[in-house]
């Protein structure tokens, strides 16, 4: 455990995390970042088509300019990859608190402080600012720790020499095995990948079918396995964690059902399931959030869950405030005795300003 305790620990280090990190920073508040990827701003970077331009785009009724002006995005749209440069050095001039590969987990209530526990260990923070953004990785819901299993692919090269095991049935799946095979093609290597997928089809659009189909005619050796379902993580009699998948059920008429299964070890495999919303999160955290009954949201669907906020975007969970593109399009606020939907679209404007009115509102409760 980390001995500090920082006035504001704030998890992710996209837009509104690292807002929030340089106006603690001007405001001689002590913080730390905890982001998840190798790099900041590492769900943009994830996210956006290479050479898409990044807009400086403000909801029409926004009264205010953008609060931070330092992270604001040109007027003249630039490339995703020089506003990335220009953020990374902008960081680097600030020398802003900031550890990556670090997954947050959970928050324990101390007597005055909250405990941030992570995939690095525990840290301690007076206020916990959620800054995780929108794109929350599915979780393969099988029995057992399966977090070792990987997201997505950053060098395919590891996963030469080995039998490698990629599951999902869409574009992304598709892409992460082009890179392998074409990696293992480079190499030499004639290991397997297979391709596994819960539907009993693959559903990739055109382009990325023709670049795999090339890549298997250049040689890949790809398996594919069609209505497979990932069952239970487990570890061996070497201690190594595997995954279980079964490739085939068959129910017989005595209730015994007899099944095909294959164990992969865990770093060989690699789930590229999507993405949800950040409400299992939200519930893991005990943080309340309120369903839209018949009517009452304009932006959410009826029955969809929204995060329930104060006008501080502190949570129902006391010291826990939740900003940026984690509670859009639109949440649940508290506002005098009433509560109602707000709308907050997904822009970089948003996520940074209101980091802007979080760390105002952090400064005058911790007396700052
Ligand atoms: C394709 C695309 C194009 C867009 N174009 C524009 C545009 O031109 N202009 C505009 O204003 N907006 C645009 N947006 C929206 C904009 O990118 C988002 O509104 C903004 O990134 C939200 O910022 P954020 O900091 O809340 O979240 P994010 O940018 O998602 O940052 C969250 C960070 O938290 C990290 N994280 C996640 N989980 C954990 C965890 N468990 N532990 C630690 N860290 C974690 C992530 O790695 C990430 O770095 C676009 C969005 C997309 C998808």
């Amino acid at each position: 455990m980390n001995k500090k305790t920082y006035d504001v620990l704030i998890i992710g280090g996209g837009p509104a995390g690292l807002s929030t990190a340089y106006l603690c920073h001007k405001h001689a508040l002590s913080y730390l970042v905890l982001e998840s990827g190798k790099a900041i701003f590492q769900g943009i970077a994830n996210s956006y088509p290479a050479g898409k331009m990044v807009y400086p785009s403000k909801p029409k009724d926004a009264a205010d300019p953008f609060m931070v002006d330092e992270l604001r995005p040109p007027d003249k749209p630039v490339t995703v990859e020089s506003y990335l440069q220009y953020v990374q050095h902008f960081v680097q001039h600030e020398n802003l608190a900031i550890q990556t590969e670090v997954d947050f987990e959970d928050i324990k209530d101390e007597r005055d402080s909250l405990t941030v526990v992570t995939s690095k260990g525990n840290f301690k923070g007076r206020k916990v600012v959620l800054s995780f953004g929108s794109n929350i990785p599915r979780e393969l819901s099988v029995y057992g720790d399966a977090k070792m299993v990987a997201k997505n692919v950053d060098d395919a090269a590891k996963y030469v020499g080995i039998k490698t095991l990629v599951i999902g049935g869409g574009n992304t799946a598709a892409d992460v095995i082009i890179n392998i095979l074409k990696a293992k093609r480079e190499a030499k290597d004639t290991n397997s990948v297979y391709w596994a997928h819960m539907a009993e089809t693959f559903d990739v659009n055109k382009e990325t079918a023709q670049r795999l189909g090339e890549e298997i005619l250049l040689g890949g050796n790809i398996r594919l396995l069609p209505g497979a379902t990932p069952r239970i993580g487990e570890v061996d009699d070497e201690g190594v964690d595997r995954l279980v998948i079964r490739i085939n059920e068959f129910k017989q008429s005595d209730g015994i059902d007899l099944y095909h299964a294959m164990s992969f070890p865990m770093q060989n495999v690699i789930a590229c399931i999507g993405s949800q919303g950040p409400i299992p999160i939200f519930d893991k955290l005990s943080i309340q959030s309120i369903a839209c009954a018949a009517g009452v949201c304009k932006i959410a669907k009826d029955g969809e869950r929204l995060v329930l906020l104060t006008s501080e975007y502190e949570s129902t969970r006391k010291g826990v405030y939740v900003i940026g593109g984690a509670i859009s399009p639109s949440y649940m606020k508290i506002n005098e005795g009433s509560i109602a939907e707000e709308r907050h679209p997904n822009l970089i404007y948003t996520a940074i300003n209101d980091a802007y009115y979080v760390v105002q509102a952090i400064k005058t409760k911790l007396g700052k």
